[in-house]
């Protein structure tokens, strides 16, 4: 076997929490649900398995540090128990995954939490922190998991005596066969609990209604996912907890459109101003830019506003923002006169239309107090 360190892929240094992470990663991976048939996977995973349930028992992590795998063998551990005998029995028929040599009850890691959270527009422009409440699956307090109640005790198994685990014989076509299983009478643990804990009536789990404070970066959309690592349900058997993923709907701005981080803005322009040019004072979420309208701006001609965009939830670049101007052509003769186009500008809501786009966008560019 190869080491333990590499397995996980941590220096010899991880602490628990990298540990568990890096698990956390390869158990998912080569977990046979995720994996069927490929026995390539599963030898992994029993690997995997493995080497975290020494490294992350501190007493077993010191004696593999100083004398390898021989000084964690030595205490019946993975190889220990029915021997190689029955696993190889076991292998060749294929069946079952737990239960398999080890003895007691398999670590399993936390399910994971899925939350759905409504935002505005504004609010994916800068991010902030909101409080959620969520169930969470986590050890009883009453018996810190332990599902007896405390004081009372434990008796030995009446149908596996203690060992965790039974033989079965089976008959089939190729002969009989033997396997060995976890005793489900006793999880694998070889003892039952004679008085249950009143509070999680045996299960070592309850349910706690938790509110949490979750910081949503500036920038995300309904493509993101938060992860929030180890926040989810408490794992079974002393395995890691599962983690919380976030997912978003964020609402759409009636007037400005978001295409990936770039945003996109119609700025309507009067035929005097596409004619003869003019300069816009532009509100952006880095503050109001002035922008020069040149002579001669055709309709749909744009502008970009470099940086002005949807902040990156990565931390990289912020997008632009893009004006595209927009403005009416009077219908009928093209022998218009400067004059007429002057009085067109009094005469069309034009410039009461961008004032309103640009209180819009000012509204919507500036920071709130729950901002990030
Ligand atoms: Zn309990
Ligand atoms: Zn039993």
């Amino acid at each position: 076997m190869r080491d333990f360190y590499d397995i996980l892929g941590v220096n010899r240094g991880a602490d628990t929490a990298e540990l568990k992470s890096a698990y956390r990663k390869l158990a998912k991976k080569y977990h046979p649900d995720l994996n069927p048939e490929d026995e390539e996977a599963e030898k992994n995973f029993k690997e995997v398995n493995y080497a975290y349930e020494v490294l992350s028992d501190p007493d077993k992590r010191m004696r593999y540090d100083r004398f390898g795998e021989a000084g964690v063998n030595q205490q019946g551990g993975y190889s220990g128990g029915f021997g190689d005998f029955f696993e190889d029995i076991f292998d060749i028929f294929g069946g079952g995954f737990n239960g398999r040599g080890s003895r007691g009850p398999q670590p399993r890691i936390g399910e994971d939490i899925n939350f759905h959270m409504n935002l505005s527009f504004k609010e994916s422009v800068f991010g902030l922190e909101r409080e959620i409440n969520l169930k969470r699956e986590v050890s009883c307090h009453k018996c810190e998991g332990e599902g007896m109640e405390p004081g009372s005790s434990k008796s030995t198994c009446p149908v596996c005596h203690g060992s965790g685990q039974v033989k079965q014989v089976q008959r089939t076509f190729l002969g009989q066969h033997v396997t060995v299983g976890q005793c489900s009478n006793c999880n694998g643990t070889g003892a039952v609990i004679e008085t249950p804990c009143s509070n999680c009536n045996g299960s070592g789990r309850e349910i706690r209604e938790e509110t949490i404070s979750v910081k949503i970066p500036a920038g995300v959309d309904g493509q993101s996912v938060l992860t929030m690592r180890g926040m989810g349900h408490t794992g079974i058997n002393g395995g890691p907890p599962g983690d919380i993923y976030i997912y978003f709907d964020v609402a759409e701005d009636e007037k400005i459109i978001r295409q990936g981080q770039n945003l996109w803005v119609d700025v309507p322009l009067t035929l005097e101003e596409a004619i003869f040019g003019t300069s816009i004072n532009v509100p952006t979420i880095n503050g109001v830019k002035k922008v020069k309208v040149s002579k001669g701006t055709q309709f749909l001609d744009s502008e970009i506003i470099g940086g002005a965009g949807m902040p990156s939830t990565r931390g990289n670049m912020n997008g632009d923002l893009i004006l595209r101007y927009t403005m009416e052509i009077p219908k009928g003769s093209l022998e218009i006169k400067s004059k007429e186009i002057k009085r067109w500008k009094l005469h069309n809501k034009v410039v009461d239309q961008r004032t309103l786009l640009f209180e819009h966008m000012s509204e919507t560019f500036s920071k709130v107090e729950d901002s990030i």
